[in-house]
């Protein structure tokens, strides 16, 4: 299938002149410090330089916020067979079925590794412990600290990374576009507050910028989720593909006034009832597998159901579950809702979908290739084949292990390859955006307050927009007009030269807004997480991807 073509208003969000910008050189660059920016890191060989640049500190990452677990197969009674079969099932027709099943058999050894680096992981009986998660048919994600298991995690791989003197950590250091020479990536254009815009070239650039949750109104993601990598690889002339797919995660603590916490699936595996506003238990009325449909099928129930009750919100019910199993395996989130002055031994906890995971994302091959020479990518920026038209719970932060690693190995491998090729760039990227800076704020300097009052504003409209129109059902009328709005917002917004992170988050968004919009069009049927309510019915000639380019 040919792609859809969207042209982004600009190839670079700034204008630079490379003769005043400071230079900087290393032999790998990698944009995300989540679970596969670090494990990337890890894996290249301690001889090279490698600079690890996250826009945040390095505990700001979804990793670091996950909480059900990761999902291995390590039960005797379970087999990789069935982990690959559950994650092929979920993923509707559109699973690459060798990626599936190199990240299951691979599932274990990383795991392991990670206990070796010294995280902790719950056990039972001196075994990890496992739990059973919405479309698993085994008990097989393991978790740490009760539900806090990306806390964990990170906490070793952190730990790794600051010890490894082949890595040079850059915290709180934007990437605003990666640079392109004759047609190759050669590093990224980066801003941070202490030396303003930088150029860094590298012999080798791995994307790990992570996921796209800020799109929406009501999401699960932190603040840094704000589609940066998707927007910066589309420009720089990346592919991307199955940008329509979205994945909603049904239980997200609605109380108004409070950020909206993730409630783990782990809490239905162990058990956790959904009932509505008058009490009645309504998942067994929408899918056998009743609260352990996959998360597409509980989303989709869930808000059909506070249609019907015309109730804001569904509630989770953990009371029928003995004390110690709650006490044990929920501390982080019995924690969040005493907050809020709920018991989860005698209160319901009132949730609802919120966006959580984006499926779609930079193509990449089982090496971790993108379409761009010398850029890899890896986890949720990414679309590797693993998740089809809907991820299975806990295959995420097992994608940013396997892929991750294999990224950074590949890299790492290519540049050692390599003689130092730098002398011979002119230093300056091939395109047309390479003029004098001229932009509308003082570089690095706090931008006026009206701008960013304006910003704000058109966040919240943008977030409304696509919960409304592009959000869990969607039809040809609201897509339609979405992408009207969209298109104007981006035709003002776009072209504008902001010197702030804000303003370079904000341009990402409306992108990759409209990339959403423009697949969510093209595909006429409901698949995996895309639900049409104009085509209710998944189409079998439709079982293919969509592919989005910015250049014919
Ligand atoms: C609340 C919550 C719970 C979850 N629970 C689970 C779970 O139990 N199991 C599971 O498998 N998955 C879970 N997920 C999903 C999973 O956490 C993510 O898919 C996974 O961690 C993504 O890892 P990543 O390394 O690709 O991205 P991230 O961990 O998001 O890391 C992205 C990195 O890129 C950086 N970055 C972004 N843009 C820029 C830029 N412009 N310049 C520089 N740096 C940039 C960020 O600062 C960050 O360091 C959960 C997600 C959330 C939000």
């Amino acid at each position: 299938m040919s792609p859809l073509v969207v042209p982004p208003k600009r190839r670079y969000l700034v204008q630079f002149d490379p003769k005043r910008v400071p230079h900087l050189f290393t032999d790998v660059l990698i944009v995300g410090a989540g679970i596969t920016g670090i494990r990337a890191a890890l894996a290249v060989d301690p001889r090279l330089n490698v600079v690890l640049a996250t826009k945040d500190r390095l505990k700001e990452s979804n990793s670091v916020y996950a909480q059900g677990g990761i999902a291995g197969v390590f039960d005797p009674v379970d087999a990789f067979a069935n982990h690959v079969a559950d994650t092929v099932a979920a993923g509707k027709g559109l699973c690459d079925r060798a990626i599936v099943e190199t990240v299951v058999r691979e599932a274990p050894a990383r795991i392991g590794e990670l206990i070796t680096m010294g995280a902790l992981f719950d056990q039972t009986d001196g075994e990890i412990a496992l739990t059973q998660e919405g479309g698993h048919s085994h008990r097989r994600v393991a978790h740490a600290l009760g539900d806090a298991t990306g806390k964990e995690i990170m906490r070793a791989l952190i730990e790794r990374a600051r010890s490894a003197p082949q890595v040079d950590i850059w915290e709180n250091t934007f990437t605003i576009d990666l640079l392109t020479y004759e047609g190759q990536c050669r590093g990224a254009l980066v801003w941070n507050a202490s030396h303003g815009k930088t150029f860094v070239w590298a012999k080798q650039t791995i994307l790990a910028t992570g996921g796209a949750g800020r799109l929406y109104r009501e999401t699960t993601n932190p603040e840094i989720a704000t589609a940066d990598g998707h927007a910066m690889a589309f420009r720089a002339g990346c592919e991307l593909r199955d940008m329509e797919f979205m994945q909603f995660h049904p239980t997200v603590l609605y109380i108004a006034g409070s950020s909206r916490h993730l409630i783990s699936e782990a809490a239905r595996g162990e058990g956790g009832l959904l009932r509505d506003c008058t009490g009645h238990r309504f998942m067994p009325d929408y899918d056998p597998a009743a609260e352990l449909a996959p998360r597409d099928i509980v989303s989709r129930s869930i808000t059909r159901q506070m249609e019907k009750t015309r109730h804001h919100c569904v509630y989770l019910d953990l009371t029928h579950l003995p004390k110690s199993l709650v006490m044990e395996r929920f501390p982080h989130i019995r924690q969040v809702c005493a907050q809020f002055g709920l018991d989860l031994m005698r209160d319901l906890i009132p949730v609802r979908p919120g966006a959580h995971y984006m499926i779609g994302g930079v193509t990449v091959d089982n090496e971790a290739r993108t379409t761009l020479p010398r850029l890899w990518a890896a986890g949720e920026v990414t679309s590797s084949g693993l998740h089809g038209a809907n991820r299975l719970a806990s295959n995420s932060l097992l994608e940013g292990l396997v892929f991750g690693l294999r990224a950074g190995r590949n890299a790492s491998a290519a540049a050692c390859g390599e003689a130092d090729q730098f002398m011979a760039l002119p230093l300056s990227p091939d395109d047309e955006a390479v003029i004098p800076s001229e932009a509308a704020f003082a570089e690095g300097g706090e931008p006026p307050e009206s701008a960013t009052l304006q910003l704000d504003d058109l966040l919240n409209s943008l977030n409304s927009e696509m919960w409304r129109k592009v959000g869990i059902e969607r039809n040809a009328i609201d897509l339609e007009s979405a992408r009207q709005q969209v298109e104007f917002w981006d035709r003002y917004v776009g072209p504008h030269e902001f010197a702030m992170t804000k303003g370079w988050e904000m341009q990402n968004l409306l992108l990759v807004a409209r990339l959403m919009i423009e697949a969510a069009i093209a595909r006429k049927e409901s698949r995996g997480t895309h639900a049409r309510t104009d085509f209710p019915q998944t189409d079998p000639e439709q079982a293919e991807h969509i592919y989005l380019a910015a250049n014919p």
